[in-house]
């Protein structure tokens, strides 16, 4: 997924010390002459929450670090950086590609307006401009950037359950994967899968067998505070926590954590053989991943370890014993 949603920035902004409202769309203006900036600001504040820039090299450091505004007014001629560099800038760094630029200055042939589209900008909009128009087009650019965001958020969530899905989880174990091998850190990985679920949409039928998923998928879901872990959807009632800078015995212990969470729901299942409730297995796996490993390589050992705890008896964690660089000490 890309950015996270701008909207959810937090603070002061704008530097006039005025609280705006925190759900507006962020427009950040970038221009040189501070003129042009307070008839743009005054002309969007009643609906945006506004900030600004007077140079190309200080709008870059600050959107490299800050949350991303929605859209983005850009000026062409400014002294240092120019408009067309700036945006060149933006759209090659992930954090800012996918911000809209519009280009809103007094350049006006089809060259320079060419140009803008070139290296980027959503539109192109020429001084002396009509207010009205401004707002007009600045709306529709936010419109489209938060319908694709929204899109973009759904394709990686799984439409039964919720939680991130299959994809979501494969460009996060890739991502992470390669974080924890620059870093050499311990790497964790747990496979889990409802027992006897075949059973339970047999004796309760599928529509209860979706609404188990969902409460199983919550359960988990919610017995994973840390942020930079993640809970997808594997695939059926199958279930996957990445588990990044965890070594083995935090990756037990969240496994522990998420099978008490599943018993406490207490959802009866009378035709499990693990007990008189739904219960799940969960196999454990951990590497320092290095180059001769891939993802798949954890995968294998999680699935492996699942198997072992359906062999052993089902409800219940297992790993295939200690890996020399699982990093325990
Ligand atoms: P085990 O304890 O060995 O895991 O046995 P099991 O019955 O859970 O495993 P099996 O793989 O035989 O059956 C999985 C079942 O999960 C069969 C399938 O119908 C059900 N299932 C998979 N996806 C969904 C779904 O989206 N909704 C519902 N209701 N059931 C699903
Ligand atoms: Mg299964
Ligand atoms: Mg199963």
């Amino acid at each position: 997924m890309g950015s996270c949603p701008s909207w959810a920035c937090k603070g002061r902004e704008g530097g006039r010390g005025v609280e705006q409202n925190e759900n507006r769309p962020k427009v950040f203006i970038i221009d040189d002459e501070t003129v042009s900036i307070d008839v743009l600001s005054g002309l969007l504040r009643p609906l945006y929450r506004v900030v600004s820039a007077k140079s190309g090299e200080n709008a870059l450091a600050r959107l490299d670090t800050q949350a991303p505004p929605d859209l983005i007014l850009l000026d062409v001629v400014m002294p240092g950086l120019n408009g067309y560099q700036v945006c060149e800038q933006l759209k090659k760094n992930p954090r800012t590609r996918d911000i809209p630029v519009i280009f809103i200055t007094s350049s006006n042939s089809e060259e320079d307006e060419t140009r803008g589209f070139e290296v980027g900008a959503v539109d192109y909009i020429t001084k002396p401009y009509r207010p009205g128009i401004v707002l007009a087009r600045v709306k529709t650019h936010i419109e489209l950037k938060r319908r694709g965001d929204l899109l973009e958020r759904l394709a990686v969530l799984d439409g039964l359950t919720s939680i991130p899905n299959r994809r979501r989880f494969d460009q996060f174990l890739e991502y992470e994967w390669s974080r924890s091998q620059r870093h050499a850190h311990p790497f964790s990985l747990l496979l889990m899968d409802i027992d006897y679920f075949k059973m339970y949409n047999d004796l309760y039928g599928h529509a209860q067998g979706d609404a188990c998923l969902r409460r199983v998928a919550e359960a988990i879901a919610l017995s994973m505070p840390r942020a930079m872990d993640l809970a997808a959807r594997y695939g059926g009632e199958e279930f996957a926590c990445v588990l990044p800078e965890t070594h083995e015995n935090g990756a037990q212990a969240v496994a522990q954590r998420i099978l008490g969470s599943v018993r406490a729901l207490k959802i009866p299942h009378a035709h499990s053989k693990a007990g008189a409730y739904v219960t799940l297995s969960i196999g454990v796996a951990c590497m320092i991943p290095n180059p001769e490993k891939q993802p798949l390589d954890l995968i294998t050992r999680a699935d492996q370890a699942l198997y072992k705890a359906k062999r052993g008896g089902r409800d219940q964690m297992s790993t295939l014993g200690r890996f020399p660089e699982s990093g325990e000490t």
